[in-house]
């Protein structure tokens, strides 16, 4: 069978090259061969996406709207089984798959909503007959390029908006997850995008990326902060506009005062399900003295007890690692944590009946803020315990970071919560929830090293995907 294709001006082109797509929890299971676009390829459809995009601007909000939900109904109807698609190529439990699906239709459903929406605004003359106008126009072309954790949610919620504001999209996926993104494209074209408003491009970032950022009037960047800082510098050089969500050490502080059984839920939840591989993980957990020895006994047992194994499997609640490459930045890490001081509890290699890249959950026990493995991403089931004194010290902890992406507190105390609320670095904070878990229909984004540029999501993804024209009329 000829491999998955590109998606170009309308046609499905052949790639220069294909690679084949390997299931993380069984790796004799190739999931299908997809084509790999090269340089010439993505100049095509940034060509394409420029000679469709004044088109699609000048459709009805309607017209727009009307591709957003069909696209999201058939996401829906589909959810089973694209859920089990995206599990066997990412690793996700199918549960987790299926629940992603679900997520990338109601971002649809919710675009669709907000292409019909109001978008200017008209100001009171403040000179005689001299009306003022502000209002919102579309990008341009809009490169979007996307991680392999998240491999149709985050390319719908950048897909959705663009598209709903008249932007045409070349959409460039990980190359470790083409299946989802192939689906996700092939919805959109049949559900009437016109050609060249929509271009699929698979293929590596290190031979698509720079002409990718070069030709587009916008980058909606989702990924480690290196490639992001890596666009940045590029895209800097012709003013292109930014959009850059990366990587997170996201701290969950852990009160005397908290319910455990709260405390450690959220903790397990938010540090090792889905394999630990979330941008907003609970990556640091920053536990205060009087509650620390039981919240570490009650982890270690509930740890001790998840069922790692093939995301397939229905009795599964935490799937293999992404890749091999993963797998040995994980395990380099524990090597680390182990050189640094840390206990390792868990963390250990699993066979299970098929060959997949299998890690325990592992808890690094005697952690400081200091070291490397809390200070550095790792991208895996792993995660820190730190010892504080009090309040005062984990929110100094929890804030001693180059990222501030997502945070939490479990606490029944008020006053500690709000203030935590107030004083958190970060740009999400959750109070007795685990870091990750979030809504489609507000804002998402982190600050310092974790995000650039103007919010994802919700109402507030049209400032990243429009541009503000302010008018002034003298009738
Ligand atoms: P990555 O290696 O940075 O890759 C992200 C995307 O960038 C991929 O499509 C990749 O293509 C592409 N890319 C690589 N080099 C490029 C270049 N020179 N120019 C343009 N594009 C290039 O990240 P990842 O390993 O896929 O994802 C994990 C990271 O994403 C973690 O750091 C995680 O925290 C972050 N993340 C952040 C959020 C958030 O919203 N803040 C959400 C999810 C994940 P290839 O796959 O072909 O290399």
């Amino acid at each position: 069978m000829s491999p998955h294709a590109n998606l170009i001006a309308g046609e499905w082109v052949s790639g220069t090259d294909s690679r084949p797509n390997i299931n993380p929890s069984d790796t004799s299971d190739t999931v299908g061969d997809y084509a790999a676009a090269d340089a010439g390829q993505v100049t095509d459809a940034i060509a394409a996406a420029r000679a469709a995009q004044p088109g699609w601007t000048k459709t009805t909000a309607q017209d727009r709207a009307a591709v957003l939900a069909r696209t999201g109904a058939e996401l829906m109807a589909r959810s089973a089984e694209l859920g089990e698609l995206l599990s066997r190529e990412e690793g996700k439990t199918r549960a987790e798959g299926v629940g992603e699906v679900v997520r990338a239709a109601q971002v649809f459903q919710f675009f669709a909503g907000e292409a019909i929406r109001a978008l200017g605004e008209k100001y009171p003359p403040v000179r005689p007959g001299v009306d003022v106008d502000v209002t919102r126009e579309p990008v341009g072309v809009v490169g979007i390029i996307t991680p392999w954790n998240f491999p149709i949610a985050i390319a719908a919620w950048k897909i959705a908006p663009a598209l709903a504001f008249g932007n045409a999209v070349v959409f460039k996926p990980a190359d470790l997850t083409p299946a989802s993104a192939w689906a996700l494209a092939d919805i959109l074209h049949r559900a009437g995008t016109p050609a060249g408003v929509l271009n699929l491009v698979m293929g590596r970032g290190s031979v698509i990326g720079d002409p990718l950022v070069d030709g587009v009037d916008a980058v909606s960047f989702t990924g480690s902060v290196p490639t992001g800082r890596r666009i940045a510098a590029r895209a800097i050089q012709r003013m292109t506009r930014l959009q850059l969500e990366m990587g997170g050490k996201n701290p969950l502080v852990v009160l005397d005062d908290s319910d455990l059984d709260t405390a450690v839920n959220c903790a397990l939840n938010g540090a090792f399900f889905q394999t630990g591989q979330r941008c907003t993980a609970s990556s640091r957990l920053i536990v205060t003295e009087a509650i620390h020895d039981a919240f570490l006994d009650r982890l270690t047992r509930e740890m001790a007890k998840l069922r790692i194994g093939h995301a397939l499997d229905p009795e599964t609640q935490i799937g293999p690692v992404a890749d091999e490459r993963q797998l040995e930045t994980d395990w380099d890490y524990l090597r680390i944590a182990r050189e640094e001081g840390a206990e390792v509890v868990g963390g250990e290699r699993l066979d299970r009946p098929t060959r997949g890249f299998f890690l325990s959950p592992a808890l690094l026990v005697g952690a400081t803020n200091a070291m490397r493995s809390s200070r550095e991403e790792i991208f895996g089931p792993v995660a820190s315990l730190i010892r504080v004194k009090d309040y005062d010290e984990a929110l100094a902890v929890a804030n001693d970071t180059e990222f501030g992406l997502s945070s939490g507190i479990c606490t029944t105390s008020l006053k500690y919560a709000r203030d935590f609320q107030r004083n958190s670095a970060a740009g999400l904070v959750m109070v007795n929830l685990p870091t990750a878990g979030l809504d489609y229909h507000v804002p998402f984004g982190g600050r310092k090293g974790s995000s650039y540029g103007p919010r994802e999501q919700g109402s507030y993804a049209r400032e990243f995907f429009t541009s503000v024209k302010t008018s002034y009329v003298l009738a």
